[in-house]
């Protein structure tokens, strides 16, 4: 194997045609710009990753319409010790599908197919857009238990392997919760790539892993029941006052919801289709709660002098605003455009978590905006229904040694972090989950060729050891 100039895995031309009889040749992408484009997700939400992996990318792209072209591509990759990205909808913020050595990436979006949603189960093609599931579910009396907010592009195996939680959590955890994922099936990186079936707690080892421990290529997913959701935006100029109520309804478990987002004031200019309805200096909530309760919220909140300019009766489907689209990491991306040379962090904040934001707005003055998402999670004795705050800040970006300034104090104050300013899989020495998910590596992915360098897992990921060991260590 030879690398290219640049130190990626070229793909020679003769292995051009090659694919091209896999898959046809309009699939197979090699126009520099295309591929670039192909190459990218949203790593550029930070900063750190922009300036590392900007160089980034594969030397050719290929789009697959069944899993028997998966499988034929696959094995290809196998035989010619390329390296191997898996592509949805590119929404992963920390440059999950960005290749670092070159080879192929493949786009699975073809791969689009609804195959049954029953007894509130969907069993699904991975490149299905999660917007196209949850529709499909709905109109069978179903809804997702967690999407993301950029559920229009993603795709359910993206989510799957690139994303953690989003609407729905606060009802039902993050993604990794038990009995959500019911069944993963993967192709291997071989010769003749087999199908591993993952069940129930089993699919953990396949959960978040960038697809550097095989590849998806059927999810089963539990659902909910469906509920008639209605859209609440409750604002109040005293800070408390706003954080008092959202988390009143938050920890209210007699309040069926969906969302519950809390923003200080400072994020209202940025999110232009809203503004009419935020007033200048106030705080704001987003709700969606079950249309049998709204009335009642609407009417307390009023009652302890918050404004409510805002009630979206449910519709199906969905009509523009949508909430969701200005919260978890779409209130970042708003913020983002009119605030340049800023970030974003990932914080779960402790049961003083006000308090927690407070002293850390007071250390860094003028350069944290308050964003939470409430969701369901563990409690230390790991019990799950715990609320739990996690802090979406956006933060001014300094550099990388600012940032890891605010992310050390946040620790010191009790907050934990997830840094969302690599690209790597790392766990810690007794993590039985990342352990099992270095153990599925070896079995499925035996050259290491899937999404290198992704998984820090030392001597396993042999493709990167002898490659390029610069990332081993990066
Ligand atoms: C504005 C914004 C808001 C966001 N909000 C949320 C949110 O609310 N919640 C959340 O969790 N995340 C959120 N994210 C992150 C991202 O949107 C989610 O992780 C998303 O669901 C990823 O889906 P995707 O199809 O775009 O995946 P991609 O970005 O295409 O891929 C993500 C990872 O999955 C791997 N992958 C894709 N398909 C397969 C497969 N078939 N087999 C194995 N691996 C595969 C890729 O290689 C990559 O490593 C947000 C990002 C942005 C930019």
């Amino acid at each position: 194997m030879s690398h290219s100039a640049q130190g990626f895995i070229p793909v020679a031309p003769d292995l051009i045609e090659e694919l091209q009889a896999i898959v046809g040749y309009d699939q197979v992408i090699t126009t520099e710009a295309e591929v670039e484009t192909l190459s990218k997700d949203c790593y550029w939400y930070s900063p750190v990753l922009k300036n590392r992996l900007e160089g980034r990318r594969a030397s050719a792209a290929v789009k697959v319409g069944s899993v028997t072209e998966l499988k034929g591509v696959l094995a290809f990759a196998y035989g010619n010790d390329l390296p191997v990205t898996l592509r949805g909808g590119a929404t992963g913020n920390y440059g999950q599908c960005i290749p670092l050595c070159g080879g192929l990436v493949i786009d699975i979006t073809g791969l689009d197919r609804i195959t049954s949603i029953e007894a509130g189960v969907a069993t699904v093609e991975p490149g299905v857009r999660v917007i196209n599931l949850e529709r499909a579910a709905r109109a069978q009396g179903w809804e997702m238990r967690c999407l993301p907010s950029t559920w229009v592009k993603s795709t359910v195996s993206g989510f799957i392997s690139g994303g953690s939680a989003g609407i729905g959590s606060i009802t039902w955890g993050g993604l990794r919760e038990p009995g959500t994922i019911k069944r993963l099936t993967l192709l291997t990186l071989e010769s003749a790539p087999r199908e591993i079936v993952l069940e129930e707690a089993e699919t953990l080892k396949a959960f978040h892993a960038y697809g550097t421990n095989g590849v998806i290529v059927e999810l089963q997913l539990r659902l909910a029941p469906a509920r008639r959701w209605d859209q609440l935006v409750i604002t109040g100029r005293e800070w408390a006052a706003v954080t008092a109520f959202a988390t009143r309804v938050a920890y209210d478990d007699s309040i069926p919801k969906r969302l519950a987002s809390l923003l200080e004031p400072s994020f209202g200019e940025s999110f232009r289709p809203l503004r009419k309805w935020l007033p200048e200096g106030h705080a704001f909530i987003w709700l969606e709660v079950d249309q049998g309760c709204a009335a009642a919220v609407v009417a307390e909140a009023r009652a302890k002098g918050l404004n409510v300019p805002l009630v979206i009766p449910h519709s199906d489907p969905k009509r523009q605003p949508m909430l969701m689209e200005y919260g978890w990491n779409h209130s970042t991306l708003w913020m983002l455009k009119s605030h340049p040379n800023h970030t974003y962090l990932q914080l779960g904040m402790g049961a003083n978590f006000a308090e927690q934001a407070a002293r850390l707005k007071a250390r860094f003055p003028g350069q944290i905006h308050l964003h939470f998402e409430f969701v369901r999670g563990r409690a230390p004795s790991g019990e799950f229904g715990l609320v739990i705050p996690v802090l979406i800040p956006v933060v001014k970006f300094v550099d990388e040694d600012h940032l890891r300034g605010v992310i050390a104090f946040a620790r010191e104050l009790g907050i934990a972090s997830n840094n969302p300013h690599t690209c790597y899989l790392e766990g810690t020495p007794d993590d039985r989950v990342f352990a099992s998910q270095l153990a599925l590596k070896h079995t499925a992915d035996p050259k290491g060729l899937l999404n290198p360098g992704k998984l820090k897992g030392g001597a396993i990921n042999s493709f990167i050891a002898q490659n390029f060991p610069e990332f081993l260590y990066a």
